[in-house]
């Protein structure tokens, strides 16, 4: 029999897989809810909610949807305009090798991905113990006494590292010394954090520090180690005159290579920071990626970030639960030790997951082969002339060019990136995933066609590059949890007992207050671990790196007609950091018009810890507005302050929808106000997703607002990190 009601061939092609797979309650439930609270229409409940004042004038201007399948097919032509390349630039970023037991079962399994922030330690057990792991390995690496569960990058765990000896330290002195060879990047994010804080920063030759503090005072000194360009120093005398002058060490050192040298802790250092990047998560043009922080334990309390302790349950069982969280910005507000609030959990698993399947054992061989390969590739490029800067290494050879572009160039012919180190030379940083044939490829680059050394000549008793007296003798991960799951077999049942442990979205709905949670499509999580998106150096050549720009491009187009602003920056990695750069943006901008006096902001008593947080770290001060009993801001006593302040007036931080859900209906008002005093408004937007496509804080009054990618957009919470703050 004929079927009268065949869809059209358009109804069987038009896109709306993705909504209906996605959207939760169906009409029936909708209709339902909406009869239980006496509502005719979901565009109703809109109407009723949303203030007429704010919505948005225009719809959103966005491509036509697509299904799923055919996003991916997009996606893949975008990531396919990357070009994947050998990369041996380092600067912090390698090669790694994520376990296939590790990839499937954390980085692809929404039982670890789509978790919440720790905060309610009885559906978390699980998390806090893989981040336990975290935390013994890196003290255990560095040989400090105490580390956190992760910060955002290595950059930003340096920045706050200077902070921290600021404030944990005995000396009067506002400088700080960033020895030359600390990775550049790392130096940038210094720079900027010190500003605002009144706090300078001078970069000294490590060869010269012990003078520069002879006649220079300052409150910390920031060594990298190894530095940038391979070289591996002993840092014991260069802490010593830190000491003797009252000052504290930081060191910058990594992780795999601490497995063969001397551990910070045992040099003297008071702080430690780096990257695990290494440790099994792909460089992904730049993150995400868990830094660490690990200091003495005098300073446990001023540290920034979360720390995950062992405690003692009801029946008398040990259990884990966040620790010292009276440091944290959720209490402390502008008092806090730091605004970082959402960190980078998923990849600190991830590399607390590498130490546990690999075992001591199994670092110290991956580590050793790096070394061995560094040895084989200096002493080769040694034999063919070559001039090799240092005379000690880890992982990465400095080489004297004056030939440099035309040996970039060969390079890159090759499919390999080097490292642009000086006007004259290249360093090449090799890492787990090296080869003999890359270190073959890799010695044809500077051959000009002569011959190459013979790679068996090398073969037995080449000599490591690190120096006798700072070769690790301590032992390190001796904890059975490091010694046990090294059969995938094991390593398999211990991450699913662990995920066991644990709530997340893949079990049920987590109704969390202002942190929206959403399950992500899991298409979205597919191309991250696509090789042309996994396997690209931030610090590759930029025509290498099309398809990332494109995506950039998209995304900040998108987020403009979202947000109603002119433009977008996606580099903070959380709201924090947004949030810091917003208000340096906000600084600036008083600046530029002669009123960089300006340092007043006023910020509800229901804001999110993290504004005054930020505000305090850009060195404005914090003065809080009251709310009523609904949470709404006060207007009145906001007019009050505004007017009393008017003369200094930097800011006003406002979260909208507010922290309660709610649409404050005098909103309009409130930024008009605001800029009759010449302030501006900070509209925090994690709360956004309330707002696509009906309103945008840059049409009713916002100046400048950061957007949680990983709570109202599509990446997923990660069990506390990784986030995307775009500003
Ligand atoms: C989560 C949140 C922040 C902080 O964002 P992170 O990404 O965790 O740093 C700021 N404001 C509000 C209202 C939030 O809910």
């Amino acid at each position: 029999m004929l079927n009268t009601h065949l869809p059209t061939l358009a109804e069987l092609e038009h896109a709306t897989e993705f909504q209906a797979r996605h959207l939760g309650p169906w009409d029936e439930e909708q209709q339902h809810m909406l009869s239980a609270i006496g509502v005719a229409s979901r565009q109703a409940l809109i109407d009723g909610i949303v203030p007429a004042s704010i919505k948005r004038g225009n719809p959103m201007e966005l491509p036509a949807p697509l299904t799923e399948a055919q996003a991916l097919a997009e996606l893949k032509a975008i990531a396919q305009q990357n070009k994947l390349m050998r990369n041996f630039i380092g600067q912090g970023y390698y090669g790694t090798l994520t376990p296939g037991v590790i990839l499937r079962n954390i980085l692809e399994n929404p039982a670890w991905y789509t978790a919440y922030t720790p905060y309610q330690a009885e559906i978390s057990q699980g998390r806090m113990e893989a981040l336990i792991n975290f935390q013994t390995m890196v003290t255990d690496l560095t040989g400090m006494a105490i580390a956190n569960a992760s910060m955002l990058d290595e950059a930003t765990a340096a920045a706050e590292a200077m902070t921290l000896a600021a404030r944990g330290g005995k000396s009067k002195s506002t400088r700080f010394v960033v020895c030359h060879d600390v990775f550049p990047q790392t130096l940038e994010v210094i720079q900027t954090r010190a500003k605002p804080l009144g706090i300078t920063v001078d970069l000294v030759h490590a060869a010269q520090l012990a003078e520069h503090l002879q006649t220079n005072d300052c409150f910390a000194a920031l060594m990298q180690y190894p530095g940038v360009n391979g070289q591996v120093r002993d840092l014991r005398p260069l802490i010593d005159a830190l000491h003797a002058k009252g000052a504290m060490a930081i060191v910058a050192a990594d992780l795999l290579a601490l497995t063969l040298l001397t551990p910070p802790g045992e040099l003297g250092a008071d702080i430690a920071c780096g990257t695990t990047q290494r440790f099994g998560m792909p460089m992904g043009n730049g993150g995400p990626h868990a830094a660490y922080l690990a200091t003495k334990d005098e300073l446990k309390r001023s540290m920034p970030g979360r720390l995950v302790g062992v405690s003692v349950d009801s029946h008398g069982d040990p259990a884990y639960r966040l620790a010292l969280q009276t440091r944290e910005q959720h209490i402390r507000r502008e008092k806090a030790t730091s605004n970082i609030c959402t960190a980078q959990v998923l990849p600190a698993v991830v590399a607390s997951m590498y130490a546990v399947y690999h075992g001591p054992e199994g670092l110290k061989r991956i580590a050793l082969r790096v070394a061995s390969y560094a040895s084989i590739l200096a002493e080769g490029l040694k034999a063919m002339g070559r001039q090799v800067v240092h005379t000690t290494w880890f992982d990465t050879i400095q080489v004297l060019a004056e030939d440099r572009e035309a040996v970039l160039a060969a390079a890159v012919k090759l499919g390999i990136n080097l490292r642009d180190a000086s006007s004259d030379s290249v360093t090449i940083s090799l890492d787990e995933t090296t080869t003999r044939n890359d270190i073959i490829d890799l010695w044809t680059v500077f051959s000009g066609g002569k011959p190459l050394p013979s790679f068996a000549a090398f073969e037995n008793g080449v000599a490591l590059g690190l120096p006798a007296k700072l070769r690790r003798e301590s032992a390190f991960l001796t904890h059975p949890v490091f010694n046990t799951h090294h059969s995938e077999t094991d390593m398999l049942r211990y991450l699913r007992g662990l995920a066991d442990k644990d709530l997340a979205l893949d079990r049920t709905m987590i109704p969390l207050g202002s942190c929206t949670m959403k399950l992500n499509a899991t298409s979205e999580m597919i191309p991250i671990t696509w090789p042309e998106f996994a396997h690209i150096h931030p610090f590759a050549p930029r025509d290498q790196l099309k398809g990332y720009e494109l995506l950039n491009e998209e995304l900040c187009a998108w987020l403009s007609q979202a947000t109603g602003y002119a433009g977008i920056s996606l580099q903070p990695n959380a709201g924090s950091q947004g949030e810091y750069a917003g208000l340096l943006i906000i600084k600036a901008y008083h600046e530029s018009k002669g009123e960089g006096h300006r340092d007043i902001c006023l910020i509800p008593e229901s804001a999110h810890g993290t504004n005054p947080a930020s505000a305090q770290m850009v060195g404005m001060k914090v003065v809080v507005t009251k709310c009523d009993a609904d949470g709404n801001v006060d207007l009145d006593d906001l007019k009050a302050k505004c007017e009393q302040h008017s003369a200094n007036l930097a800011a006003v931080m406002i979260t909208y929808p507010s922290t309660y859900g709610v649409f404050e209906t005098r909103v309009t008002e409130l930024c008009k106000l605001v800029h009759q005093h010449g302030g501006r408004v900070y509209v925090d937007g994690a709360n956004m997703n309330a707002l696509v496509g009906l309103a945008a804080p840059g049409q009713f009054g916002g100046d400048v607002s950061h957007l949680n990618l990983h709570k109202t957009f599509c990446i997923p919470h990660g069990g506390g990190g990784p986030g995307g703050g775009p500003v």
